[in-house]
């Protein structure tokens, strides 16, 4: 039943893929225009240190997910962006 792809299917094949690839490139700066703005300095809601470390942002939702760096506490937790 499988049909052997002959080299010029296959090069269209590679060629699709790299239009894709370059559709993706162009919309990458249409993401990167929704820019936020987190607070540089951010204390952690359960022990109170600014010793924390920002581990995700999230750029669909506008939030950065922050962990206190604390080894007692290392608590995660999340902040709220605001738009620029
Ligand atoms: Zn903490």
């Amino acid at each position: 039943m499988s049909k052997k792809k002959t080299k010029t299917e296959q090069e269209i094949e590679v060629q699709v893929r790299e239009e894709i690839t370059e559709q993706k490139k162009q919309d990458e700066p249409e993401k990167q225009q929704k820019k936020w703005a987190f607070p540089t300095v951010s204390k952690c809601p359960r022990c109170g240190t600014t010793e924390t470390k920002a581990t995700h942002t999230d750029g669909k939702t506008g939030t950065q997910y922050r962990q206190c760096q604390r080894a007692i506490c290392r608590y995660n937790y999340s902040v709220k962006g605001t738009k620029v």
